[in-house]
Order: C-alpha cells, then structure tokens, then sequence
C-alpha cells in the first residue's frame, strides 16, 4: 500500500460500506420480493462488487448481515438445537364446512359471545413446506429455527440466509427490539423438478415431492449447495415481540410486509364465518397459480386479545383451524394409454383410465407430463394407479400400484413418429419433452386453434373442439388465420349447421375481431407465452409493429422474462409462417390495439371512485392504485360526476359526509366485496 490511511479515511470506508450495505439490502427486496427492480443487474452488480472490494480489504467491518454473507461455510456435524420461546404447535384439522362452523360455534361459547357475533378472521392459504422460525434482535436476522418437535429445533441459519426473500436486516420503520417471525420455506415446483431431473442424471434419488425437497435443502450441509437450489419463503406469524405491541393477524402481516419479508398470498381478513367460506372457496379455486403446494386454508382469529383468551390446548391452539380441500385421489385402473400433441408439438403420454369420481367430478383422462416421468413412474396398460386431481388442473397419475398386477400389463413404448402427422419426433437438449417438428401438423393446429379462441384469446364461442377438428381434416382450415376468412357455406357443409347457426358464429367472430394487443400476443401460442409474459411483452412493445420487430435481446431485457422466453419469441416472429398468418389476420379485418389504448380502454376506463370508511382487504393507497391500473380515477370528494362511492368499514358510525352526500345526489354506493368484485372482472 502506498501510504498508511488516516483514521478519517477509514471512517469514510465504513460509512460507504454501510451505505451500500442497506443500498443493496434494498434493492435485493425491491428485486425477490417485490418483483419490482428499480436498477439494472449491472448497476446492481456494480454495488455489489464494491462492496465485496471494501470488506476485502477491511475484514474488520464485515457484519452477519451484510448481503456477502447469504453464503456461508460448510456445517461441520449435526445442526445445534436451541428451544423455542414459545413452543411451534400444530393445527386442528377441519374437512368440511360443517366442522369449520363448528369451530367458529365453539369459539363463542369459549368466550360467552352470543352465538350471533361476527368473529373476525385471516384466512390463508396454508402452504406445504417446512415451518421456519425467524428471530430478529435490532434489525438483523440472529437464528432461524426449524419446527423440531415443536419445543427445540435446529439451527439452519446458515442454511435460511441463502433465501433471498427472507431479510438478513428488517427495513422501515417500528422495528420491534426483538421479535420471532413464523412462516414457511418452500420449493417451487418448476424448480423441485428441475432438481429432480439433477439427481436423476446424476443417478442419485429424487426427492418424492416439493415439501420433502424443501426440508433435505434446508439441512444440506453445505449451504452454497443449499443456495443453488433456490429455496423461497412466506411468512403468516409470530412467536414473541418486543419493543412495539400488534394487536391483530392484519397489523401483524402489514408490518411484515413493510420490513421487507415476502408475506402469504390472498390473505383476506373477513367477518364472520360465511365470509371466511367464502374465501376460501376463492382459494381453493386459485390454487394452481400458487407457486408453493397448498392443500388447504387456516382459519385464524384475527384480534390478538382474543387470541390470548382463547389460548392453546396441549397440541394446538384454540383461535384457528387449518381446513383441508375434499381429498383428491381415487385408485382406477389404466386402460389404454396414448400419445397426444399439443398446440407447441409437444408430444405428451395420456393414460386413458376407467372414469372414477373426484371431488365430485368424473375423471376419465390423465396426464403422465413426459415419457421420462411414464418411465419413473413404471405406468403400465391395465395398471391400477393413483390419480390426483387438485382445483382446475389436469388431473395426473402420482403412481402406479405393482403389486395390483395380474402379469398381463403392458409398457407403453415411447413413439418415433408423431401419431397424428407421422413426422419423426426430436428431442431438444436440456428437455424432456418429445417434440413433433412439423409446423403444419393438423394436431398442432387443432391445438393452436383452440388456443387461440380461448376465452382469453380471441374469446370467440360456438367453435368447439369436435367442429374444429373437422375443419382442419377438411382443410377448410389450413392455417391459424383461416379462421378469420371462414364462410357461411363452410359451416353449413357440416351435419346439423343451419344458417342461422352459421351466421351466429361467423357474427361471433366478426365481433371479436378487435383485440388488446396483450391478448393477441397470448392468443399467438407461443411457446412460454402465458397471459402474463404476454402482457409483459405488450408493456414493453406497445403496438404490434414494435412486437414484431423486437429482438431477442430487448425482449430479454424485459423484467420478469428471461433467455428462455425470448429465444422462443424471437423465433416465432422471425417465422415467415407466423408472419404471414399474421398478415393475412389483419387483411381480413383484424384490428390490434396498441397498449396505451388497452390501458384506457381498460374495466373502470372513466370512472371515479371516492372511499370512506376503513377497507379491510388492502390499504386506501392500494385500493387506489388498483383503480388507476383499471383506467379509473379517485378523487377525494364526492360529486355528481362521482362513479362510486366505496364505503368501509365505518368503525361505529352509521355515516359520514361522503356518505350522505353520495345518498343525496344519487351516486351508486357500493360495499368492498362490490368494489373487489369490479376490480376482479
Ligand atoms: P400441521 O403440521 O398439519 O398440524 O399444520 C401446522 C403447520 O401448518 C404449521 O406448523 C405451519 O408450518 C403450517 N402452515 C402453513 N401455512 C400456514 C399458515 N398460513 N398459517 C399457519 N400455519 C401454516
Ligand atoms: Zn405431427
């Protein structure tokens, strides 16, 4: 070193670090947890360095919360146990409504309510994976505790700060001295997959589900093994406080998210019994597009105070109850097996199964995903298997059962050829997936087609699959834009399509030929183009020009999208085929509008909304936003060119002046579950 630095430069050196230390700190939330950068990686990265620069050269100012740490040594020997303040109980269980209503009953006698009295709850999804206990003295993350056996868990700190949702230092404002946040590490699935397809390669043991990969993770002894393997979290409790007092589940979640943790999804604090059905109802119709496993909801008191009255029994406590979703698997048998083509040509194994009743609904089909999984799963013709069925998802074989076979079961061998066009089939590095490579193959049209006048697609009606499927082996439908050019006489060449059907759905058609650009890229069927990558897409692109001239590193540069998407987009419109369809398209009359437009055109485009009272489901500044992303507008007072007035809870008063005001000049009033319903459709 050239010279010695004085004590005033080295004091400058640990403000810096300390500075870039909550810089980063920040924008690792705004990034994992809000999903929402406000840097670039490589501004991001530039921080990053320069702090890892600093505390290499000046060691003494390393601290365990500094965003360096997340990774930590080898754990030498078993995980320490440490008790917990306050033991980690487990939950009733509930598995049907009326038991639910029960436990609402028996919380009422418990406290002398009259059985009338509308209890407040949280309802929550409750997730499937490891409980976690998170304990913070002044700010930084000191120990996270397995749940054990509920009384001493082990110490996977190490291990947990790998996470990058959970903070090593709470952010904002009334930190609590001291507190012990609860919650749940998971994996997803995508990414449970992943690693199962890791260690099947390496010919080690695939882990049997999510939840158990997610406990094995957390107990590697190595946790730069334990961080690849990217572990997420939420967190819906607490265990003891210090230093600030919360007096409910909604105070305690909304402080949660403000000191930076990932809180649970599609919470909703309600009141009464009925309305907690209700929600989780919602839930469990929601439930696919959770990331995490969820095989039911909890049920919690909401009020602290009455928490602490009602107490706890030996093993859990009084004020909440975990429903669980009407059991989902049926025993059946295979009685056929086959291959289908989807809409991308991938070529997927189907078990044909005697129909079994699940939860209600006749399930005759199951998914087997991919030949390596058929092959794993040992699925033979003539098995009998385990099938699941959870929300709206296609219903999949978890297992065949081998000791139910006879000797006759047959193994479905894995196709060469495409079943429906007769192409050999290909199979792209680092896939599993089988794939038909012919563009013009009818079974990917079909698909395609079917894709495309999905409800949240085109969203044209009275085109089945059945009338489909003919008009591709006609060819009268030969490309995807065919659609748009169909004829009366087309339709009416078909067994019981008069010509009034044949108007109405060539109508249909004409109607829906105006489209946000958002749904037209998604109608397109590109591969890893959900609704949500394509709105994505129509944000960044703004008209169907600018989409079409993109290229793969734009599209790459989107957040949220990443190599993958757009490798697959930028093949798809660099497509001559695509591209002409898409000519062809807007010749015949199809008008895409560009994403500004969308936005106003937007549900509330034009409305005005005012609210009084207190909203339970989210703050007055979130109701707002939500409005403005609609198109709507909120102003303060109410007018005779007011929409809506939204009214709260109104906290003991019977009115407010907004209130009479809106009575007065006849504005419509609406309550919050109105107002949650025209923001929803
Ligand atoms: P059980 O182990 O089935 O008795 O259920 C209790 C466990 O449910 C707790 O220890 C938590 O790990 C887990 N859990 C998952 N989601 C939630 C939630 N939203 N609220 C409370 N506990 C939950
Ligand atoms: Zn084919």
């Amino acid at each position: 070193m050239a010279h010695q630095k004085q004590p005033e430069e080295i004091e400058e050196i640990k403000k810096e670090i300390e500075k870039l230390r909550e810089e980063i700190q920040y924008h690792d939330w705004r990034y994992y947890v809000l999903n929402d950068p406000i840097i670039s990686d490589a501004e991001y990265d530039r921080l990053f360095r320069r702090l890892k620069e600093l505390e290499e050269k000046y060691p003494q100012f390393i601290t365990p919360d500094s965003p360096t740490q997340r990774i930590g040594e080898k754990i030498e020997g078993e995980f320490p146990t440490y008790p917990h303040s306050i033991p980690m109980l487990s939950l009733d269980n509930a598995f049907s409504y009326e038991e639910v209503e029960e436990f609402d009953r028996r919380i009422k006698r418990f406290l002398n309510l009259p059985q009338d009295t509308a209890i407040e709850y949280s309802v929550e999804p409750k997730v499937d994976g490891v409980s976690i206990e998170l304990i913070y003295e002044n700010r930084i993350l000191k120990m996270a505790l397995t749940r054990g056996d509920g009384f001493t868990g082990e110490d996977v700190t190490q291990n947990v700060k790998t996470i990058k949702t959970i903070p090593l230092r709470l952010l904002g404002e009334n930190v609590p001295s001291y507190i012990e946040v609860r919650g749940e590490i998971y994996m997803e699935r995508e990414n449970f997959e992943k690693l199962n397809r890791e260690l099947l390669s390496q010919g080690k043991k695939p882990f049997a589900n999510p939840r158990n990969a997610a406990a094995g993770s957390l107990k590697h002894i190595d946790p730069s093994e334990t961080a690849k393997r990217y572990l997420d979290s939420v967190v819906y409790g607490h265990g003891i406080i210090k230093g600030i007092e919360i007096k409910s589940q909604n105070e305690l979640l909304e402080k949660l998210k403000n000191w930076g943790f990932k809180v649970i999804p599609e919470y909703k604090i309600v009141k009464g019994i009925k309305n907690a059905i209700e929600h989780t109802e919602y839930i469990q119709k929601i439930l696919k597009d959770f990331k995490f496993e969820s095989d039911g909801v909890v049920i919690k008191v909401n009020n602290f105070e009455l928490r602490e009255k009602l107490g706890e029994k030996a093993k859990s406590p009084r004020w909440a109850i975990a429903y669980k979703f009407p059991s989902e698997e049926a025993t059946t048998r295979v009685l056929w097996i086959e291959s289908q083509v989807g809409r991308t040509g991938t070529v997927t194994p189907v078990a044909i199964l005697e129909p079994v009743r699940i939860g209600g609904v006749l399930v005759s089909r199951a998914t087997l995903h991919n030949f390596e999984e058929l092959k794993r799963k040992d699925v033979r013709i003539g098995d009998w298997v385990w099938v699941k069925r959870s929300g709206d998802v296609i219903p999949e074989i978890i297992k065949s059962i081998p000791e139910r076979r006879v000797g006759n079961e047959i193994e479905y061998e894995e196709p060469k050829k495409c079943p429906a066009c007769g192409s050999s089939l290909y199979k792209p590095e680092d896939e599993v997936a089988l794939r038909c490579p012919n563009m013009s193959c009818p079974a990917q049209l079909i698909e395609r087609i079917k894709h495309m006048l999905s409800r949240n697609a085109f969203d044209i009606e009275g085109l089945g699959e059945v009338f489909i499927t003919q008009l591709v082996e006609r060819k009268i439908i030969n490309d995807v834009s065919d659609i748009f050019y169909l004829r009366k006489i087309d339709l009416m060449k078909f067994h019981g399509v008069g010509e009034k059907l044949a108007t109405k759905i060539i109508e249909n058609i004409n109607r829906k030929k105006v489209i946000p650009l958002s749904k037209f890229i998604f109608a397109l069927g590109i591969r890893h183009v959900g609704e949500a990558v394509a709105k994505l897409l129509a944000k960044k692109f703004k008209t169907l020009e600018g989409f079409m001239s993109a290229n793969e590193a734009e599209i790459e540069s989107v957040y949220g999208l990443g190599p993958k998407v757009a490798q697959s987009v930028a093949k798809f419109i660099r497509d001559e085929k695509n591209i002409n369809s898409i000519k062809r398209m807007l010749s015949a009359g199809v008008k895409v509008l560009p994403y500004e437009e969308e936005v106003i055109a937007g549900k509330l485009a034009g409305k005005t909304f005012v609210f009084t009272g207190t909203l339970k489901s989210m703050t007055r500044e979130e109701a707002k936003r939500q409005v403005i992303e609609k198109g709507g507008r909120v102003t303060d007072t109410v007018s005779a060119s007011t929409n809506y007035l939204v009214v709260g809870d109104l906290e003991g008063k019977t009115t407010t002046t907004k209130l009479e005001k809106a009575q007065k000049l006849s504005v419509k009033i609406i309550t919050e579950e109105e107002f949650l319903k025209l923001l929803k459709d």
